[in-house]
């Protein structure tokens, strides 16, 4: 693989080494990058927590999961023996202060054995009551201070609301500077997410297009069949517009909203999305009646087998009120967008898994066909699928065969599998990348997260004030409740679903 990226002798410390982050995404990803040739020589992976492990037993256990999770398959016997010896694992509580000199000393071991300077990156994979414990005990061992050369990876949730956002930005902020702060938001990572923005601004023919005037609305939907499973603990807390709207969909959103950035520089493709947070419409108590949804699901079936509702999941609250399906109808007050509605729903134990964007064009302005024609007749549509199938499809009109005039919806469709043979890598492959080599334009700046809090924080207090009175409110496999169907369909519109192998 030739790659053009210059990455430094590396160090990742991996808080939370032993957890289920690190098994399903952190290491497949290292190994993968490994594999591709994107690490450096020298580099070393040193997971911790308070499991006991030595070195081996540690690379045994990434292996396994390496094994299990990897979009790579199996770990290859050869490839496997050259990256195992860069795994080591340290014992440590990160509680105890102390058990940071032994990342001080191993690091500085390495970095006597390579006679190079190393980067280091501290990955916070814990709970996020641990974020300022670690940040906090990394200075005070003065593991932290050369700020070109060290960076901490804070994994979502960040914050819990405003409130507790801003106080984690102020703590990290006392200690790092911005350049060192990576928060992520893996949605940013994905292929077909990083390609709206090489689609909108290396494509001269959809700018003109891209506004008000040509726009009637947009969609955002983001679903998953899954339910909570046993994440009942941390999800009760949270819900669907902390959990996902908060964050990934209005990252989605800003991708489509955002103005031209003057270039690709970091800074400056996120100033673009904060314009776009900044500028979207607060709500009122009650525009947060009119403009949002809330769900809980109950039990159904579920490709034939039954599956519980949410108050039934393992150690759930049997009367919990938090929403497991969210709907809101935002508007982004500028003057691309005034008026045109960005329509955004997530739920859990829906229909079927997908993230797709839709943009929705106006009506030509007027028809010219025989009234036959107008019946299949439908506005042009541009649809962004993120996952599963990572495609855009044009919806145009064409004309049926045959000797009638009648017209036809057909797809103009650019399709990852399609078009490419080398198979994309995984978000977090491109983000572990990207920390290595210093880039923050996938990553979260503090003021992006704080305004992406301040604009949910209206919904968020409205809903925990008034307890719903209809929850569980949709069923298992549907796509929600029916109020997030009105909830569109008052402006004549309704939601679109990307027909999968046949399946609507
Ligand atoms: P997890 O499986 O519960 O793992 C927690 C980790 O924290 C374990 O390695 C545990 O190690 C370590 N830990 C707990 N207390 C510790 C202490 N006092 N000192 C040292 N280590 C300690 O959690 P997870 O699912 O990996 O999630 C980790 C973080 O990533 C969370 O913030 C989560 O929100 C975020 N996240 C996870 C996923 C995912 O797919 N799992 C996706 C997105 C974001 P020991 O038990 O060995 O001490």
């Amino acid at each position: 693989m030739n790659n053009n990226k210059q990455v430094d002798p590396t160090i990742f410390v991996i808080f939370g080494g032993t957890g289920d982050l690190n098994a399903r995404k952190l290491a497949p990803a290292l190994y993968n990058l490994f594999l591709d040739g994107w690490l450096p020589e020298q580099f070393a992976i040193i997971g911790t927590g308070r499991s006991q492990f030595t070195d081996e037993a540690f690379q045994e256990k990434l292996l396994e999961d390496i094994n299990q999770f990897s979009r790579t398959g199996k770990a290859k016997k050869e490839v496997w023996s050259t990256f195992a010896p860069h795994v080591g694992y340290q014992l440590a509580d990160v509680k105890n202060a102390d058990s940071y000199k032994a990342f001080g000393q191993r690091i500085a071991q390495l970095e006597k054995d390579w006679n190079a300077k190393a980067n280091v990156i501290y990955y916070l994979a814990v709970a996020p009551e641990f974020f300022p414990i670690i940040a906090t005990n990394l200075a005070k061992s003065k593991l932290t201070d050369d700020a070109d050369r060290t960076r901490i990876v804070i994994e979502k949730p960040f914050g819990h609301d405003l409130e507790s956002a801003r106080a984690l930005n102020k703590l990290l902020a006392g200690i790092f500077e911005e350049q060192q702060i990576y928060r992520i938001d893996h949605y940013l990572g994905k292929e077909t997410v990083q390609n709206i923005m090489a689609f909108r601004f290396a494509n001269a023919l959809m700018e003109p297009l891209w506004n008000r005037n040509y726009i009637e609305h947009v969609q955002i939907s983001v679903t998953e069949q899954l339910g909570v499973g046993d994440r009942s603990g941390y999800y009760d807390g949270a819900g669907a517009l902390r959990d996902m709207i908060q964050n990934h969909l209005l990252q989605l959103l800003c991708l489509v909203a955002m103005e031209p950035p003057v270039n690709f520089n970091a800074d400056e493709v996120r100033n673009r999305k904060v314009d776009v947070l900044r500028a979207m419409r607060r709500f009122t108590p009650e525009q947060v009646r009119e403009a949002t949804v809330r769900g809980q699901y109950a039990s159904g079936w579920i490709e034939g087998k039954k599956v519980p509702g949410y108050r039934e999941e393992k150690d759930a609250n049997p009367t919990s009120n938090t929403e497991t399906f969210a709907a809101v109808k935002f508007f982004v007050d500028n003057w691309r967008w005034q008026d045109v509605p960005f329509y955004l729903r997530t739920g859990k134990r829906l229909h079927r898994s997908s993230s797709v964007i839709t943009i929705q064009f106006k009506d030509v302005p007027h028809f010219i066909f025989p009234a036959e024609a107008a019946e299949s007749h439908r506005q042009n549509r541009l649809i962004i699928s993120i996952q599963p199938e990572m495609s855009i499809r044009l919806q145009v009109q064409a004309k049926r065969p045959g000797l009638d005039m009648l017209l036809n919806t057909v797809d103009m469709v650019f399709d990852y599998k399609g078009t490419y043979t080398n198979e994309a890598p995984e978000a977090y492959e491109t983000l572990l990348l990207d920390t290595m080599i210093g880039d923050q334009t996938l990553f979260m700046r503090g003021d992006q997260v704080e305004a992406a809090w301040d604009l949910v924080m209206p919904i968020l207090h409205s809903w925990q004030g008034r307890t719903s009175q209809n929850f569980p409110n949709y069923s298992a496999d549907s796509w929600g409740p029916e109020s997030a169907e009105a909830l569109i369909a008052r402006d004549g519109f309704h939601w679109f679903t990307l027909p999968l192998n046949g399946k609507k």
